[in-house]
């Protein structure tokens, strides 16, 4: 299918696009109305779409992180089988190969493609992942990366900045930097060659507009192969989208590359990790519990001494009840009433008297 370069169109879902969306969150950035993918995708997809004929022979192609509609994009273009997803396996997303970037489950010089999107910028010990890049891939195979870019600055990273910092410098929590200009020179001193792809200068403007490209990516190869080749491949190989053609390989080959030693060695370090965490949840979870049989005391003792108040209160006020009762006893007692009427007369002679004596007595 041959796509005029003036018709907005999205190389990941491979769809007319009538207009692009432009959602706040992601600034001037526009988004697929179709799939959701930013142009940073797109030109990913655009750039492997390119290198279809190489990519589409090549026996093994991984992809580190993968994410759902990349990940589609690169099945369809490699086939199942030849085309692995490799994952920390921390989130819950399905992959086919457990393992660390800084510690790869694969041989030397196995892979002939590597696909690393957005990764390496999550990785404290970014120099120990680039080597292993370059382990892997060997003299013959390819990495191709994109990572958060600046071309204005250096690179800012500081994998110990706490939390709030890394959100404000590195545009997101789990974010240990964002990589500038020195980036090339980074991967360069793993021992690989790099050429930088710039959507930019690729592309005209027009192509770059209607298929919502921009951003850049890089090409990293082994010293016995030039990256710029990729880079001009893409210039010179025909746009043959659609004719791919499909020679699926069982999994269990291209697992063959795989280095189950490693793997388990990984499989058992993240094991003892997490025996240790839930360890760690276990001695919390004692610690609340004492604290919960002491609150639980606590209030038992409570309880007693509240019993123990209101029995004294009832006693109280039965003892007050029965004094009570004294008193209307002793009131209407006879002899109470006859000493209160037997008053009455002293008071009138009282009266008369002083009234006989004057007021002088
Ligand atoms: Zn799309």
């Amino acid at each position: 299918m041959d796509v005029s370069p003036t018709r907005n169109w999205c190389a990941l879902c491979r769809q007319s696009v009538a207009a692009w969306d432009f959602a706040p969150r992601f600034g001037t950035r526009p988004l697929c109305p179709n799939c959701g993918s930013l142009p940073r995708h797109r030109l990913l997809a655009e750039s492997l779409g390119h290198l279809e004929p190489v990519i589409s022979t090549a026996s093994t192609v991984i992809q580190l992180g993968p994410s759902p509609p990349v990940t589609r994009h690169l099945v369809d273009l490699v086939g199942h089988g030849r085309y692995l997803g490799l994952d920390l396996g921390l989130e819950d997303r399905h992959v086919d190969l457990l393992g660390d970037l800084t510690s790869l489950p694969l041989r030397d010089n196995s892979v002939d493609a590597l696909i690393i999107v957005h990764v390496l910028e999550h990785i404290p010990d970014d120099a120990a992942a680039m080597t292993e890049i370059s382990r892997v891939i060997g003299d013959r195979g390819v990495a191709v990366l994109q990572v958060p870019y600046r071309a204005d600055r250096p690179t800012d990273e500081d994998p110990a900045a706490p939390r709030g910092d890394r959100v404000r410098r590195f545009g997101q929590a789990d974010h240990v930097r964002w990589y500038g200009i020195d980036f090339a020179a980074r991967l360069r001193s793993a021992g690989l060659q790099v050429s930088e792809f710039v959507a930019d200068s690729e592309f005209e403007p027009a192509t770059a507009a209607s298929r919502g490209l921009s951003g850049q990516l890089w090409f990293a190869t082994g010293v016995g192969s030039d990256p710029n080749n990729w880079r001009q491949q893409i210039e010179t190989l025909t746009r043959r989208r659609g004719t791919l053609t499909r020679r699926p390989i069982k999994i269990d080959h291209a697992r063959r590359l795989v280095d189950t030693e490693q793997e388990v060695r990984y499989l058992r370090r993240r094991l003892l990790s997490e025996h240790g965490q839930a360890r760690r949840r276990d001695g919390d979870m004692r610690a609340l519990r004492e604290q919960l049989d002491r609150r639980d005391a606590e209030l038992a003792a409570a309880r007693l001494h509240l019993r123990a108040q209101r029995r004294q209160l009832k006693k109280t006020k039965r003892h007050a009840s029965d004094v009570q009762k004294e008193l209307n006893a002793v009131r209407s007692s006879r002899s109470y009433r006859v000493g209160h009427t037997a008053l009455q007369p002293v008071r009138r002679l009282r009266h008369m008297i002083s009234n006989l004596v004057g007021h002088s007595g």
